[in-house]
């Protein structure tokens, strides 16, 4: 019973804590009314704290869920449901919460979004990259090579999981998978391009694994097999996932960082990031209720 109450009591500070937190990311004033709806929502992701928490902050009437690990900010934006998911880093935490989400709350989209680092040197920290393209570049086979003979990873071939359900062994795998944003997503995310101005916002290819490059001869080689313009570590397995329940999915990607062009690391991007997603989503709303 005491146990109980000091549980509560511990959850309430939690949740104070967070909405002070949120505070500085000039949130509107959040509550915790319950929020109810028969519209699907549209899922907002960020893997790290300082990349879902503003956004967070500005939804209204939020509500917090935890599943695990993952963190569910469910609340309104313009009068319709949208959920922001903190999913930690990296491609696991990004799966599990992506199919935790589809099955708590149905979405009908869901954007995948946060900081990453350029593997092309036309684009500089600040700049966006949105998701026409996304691929695992993890997911490889290496060549055969015998005990003494070294290893080569500019031999590796991209190695495509889903080519099949049987093994991998045969040669129709050895080719990159790319998911594709959602068109609808796309449109939305061109029409408030001018809106940013603190950098470009471009179509391009984003990669994804559990792996910060920082060789830049093997940024390139990503660069040449995959065509990537930034690398993060999660919008492939977002993407996989929502493919695989036919949900509609954008990656939206800052750079952060851009190791091919002496870019170093700015966290403020993630908070800019934030804003022009914010920008995105109003708009895929007014599309939607216009349709
Ligand atoms: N600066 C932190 C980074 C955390 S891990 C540290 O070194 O501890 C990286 C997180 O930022 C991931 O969620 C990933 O999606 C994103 N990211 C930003 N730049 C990246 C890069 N160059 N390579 C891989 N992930 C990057």
């Amino acid at each position: 019973m005491k146990n109980n109450i000091f549980k509560k009591l511990a959850s309430v500070a939690t949740i104070s804590a967070t909405l002070f937190m949120l505070a500085g990311c000039n949130s509107s004033l959040l509550n915790e009314k319950k929020v109810e709806g028969a519209q699907r929502p549209i899922i907002i992701q960020g893997p790290m704290p300082i990349e879902a928490e503003c956004f967070a902050g500005k939804l209204e009437k939020v509500k917090v869920e935890k599943s695990g690990k993952f963190v569910f900010y469910k609340g309104k934006l313009n009068n319709y449901p949208v959920i922001v998911t903190k999913t930690g880093k990296g491609m696991e935490n990004a799966a599990a919460a992506t199919a935790l989400a589809i099955e708590k709350y149905n979405p009908i989209a869901i954007i995948n979004q946060g900081t990453s680092g350029g593997h092309n040197p036309e684009l500089n920290v600040f700049d966006i990259v949105l998701g026409e393209r996304t691929t695992n570049i993890g997911s490889l086979k290496t060549t055969n090579l015998d005990e003494g003979q070294g290893t080569d990873p500019t031999t590796w071939i991209p190695m495509d999981l889903m080519a099949s359900e049987g093994s991998g062994s045969d040669d129709s795998a050895n080719k990159v998978r790319y998911y594709y944003g959602d068109k609808d997503l796309l449109a939305a995310a061109n029409a408030v391009k001018d809106t940013y101005t603190k950098g470009k916002v471009v179509e391009g290819t984003i990669g994804s694994a559990d792996f910060w490059n920082s060789e830049v001869d093997r940024i390139k080689w990503i660069h040449e097999i995959y065509g990537t313009d930034v690398e993060e570590m999660e919008g492939a397995s977002v993407a996989q996932i929502s493919d695989a329940y036919d949900v509609a999915f954008l990656g939206i990607r800052i750079l952060s960082n851009n190791k091919t062009n002496g870019g170093t690391y700015d966290p403020g991007t993630a908070a800019a990031n934030q804003a022009y997603v914010y920008e995105v989503v109003k708009e895929y709303i007014s599309m939607m209720k216009n349709k």
